[in-house]
């Protein structure tokens, strides 16, 4: 499985962009920086987009996708819960802010929007996905994708504590988590449902209790305002828990 990190970051600048993944170059998980790190060429293999919740850093290139495969003739699925779909129909696809992709070209439109629930698998281009709620807004999701070649991976999306649930029902070798905050943010993690370096080491402690290992981590989302004290607490945890975790960066490419 070949992962591309088109976005690793909460907040965009000059040199960071939202959370957006390219998968295997067809499949894409949240669409933060999606449209403005790939060429046209790079976004016409694009077919299926997996968002894990409907806040604007995670579905802000959606129209941007849209309108670059309907000028050409493409089409894409996207797929997420009821509550994401419908937010971006009525926010976003209105015909007042971008036009209804969802109803043109009336003969194929551009986009297909598919209600996802969680823990019922879809299998898609290849890949399985199974949609795991995690603890942010409303009805937010993390996604495990894998492949036919038996890789797993684990996106938590947006989370605040409490995965010991998530994991009874994933096995990941790489795990992709939300690490938004410093440790000495962590009120305010708790309140925005994100985790901190000390947040994850007790998800991560209770990973191992019910499966036995830890898979590879790499830490995503980050402020982009606070990355460096972020990052100092997260070398703090990779060197207490003898294990690596790596902070994602744009354009990072990783295969499992
Ligand atoms: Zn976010
Ligand atoms: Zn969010």
């Amino acid at each position: 499985m070949n992962i591309r990190i088109l976005g690793a970051h909460n907040c965009e600048s000059l040199t960071t962009s939202c959370v957006c993944f390219l998968i295997d170059e067809s499949l894409v998980i949240d669409a933060g920086g999606l449209t403005s790190s790939l060429s046209i060429q790079e976004q016409r293999k694009i077919n299926t987009v997996f968002l894990t919740h409907q806040h604007f850093d995670h579905i802000r290139d959606i129209p941007g996708i849209a309108l670059n495969l309907f000028r050409c003739g493409a089409s894409v699925q996207i797929y997420s819960t009821a509550e994401v779909c419908e937010t971006i129909e009525a926010n976003l696809l209105n015909g007042r802010v971008y036009p209804k992709f969802q109803e043109i070209p009336v003969t194929k439109p551009t986009v297909h929007f598919n209600i996802i629930e969680p823990f019922e698998p879809r299998s898609v281009d290849g890949h399985d996905i199974l949609a795991v709620p995690v603890n942010h807004f409303g009805n937010s999701v993390g996604y495990q994708i894998s492949d036919r070649q038996g890789k797993v991976i684990f996106y938590t999306g947006d989370t605040g504590p409490g995965l010991s649930d998530c994991w009874q029902h994933i096995s990941p070798q790489l795990l992709i988590s939300d690490v938004t905050l410093p440790n000495d943010h962590e009120e305010f993690a708790r309140q925005t449902g994100h985790l901190t370096p000390n947040m994850l080491e007790q998800e991560l402690i209770s990973f191992r209790e019910h499966k036995g290992y830890l898979p590879r981590i790499i830490a995503v989302h980050l402020d982009t305002s606070l990355e460096p004290e972020t990052r100092e607490d997260i070398s703090a945890l990779a060197e207490k828990l003898a294990i690596p975790i790596t902070v994602a960066y744009e354009g990072m490419r990783l295969t499992i």
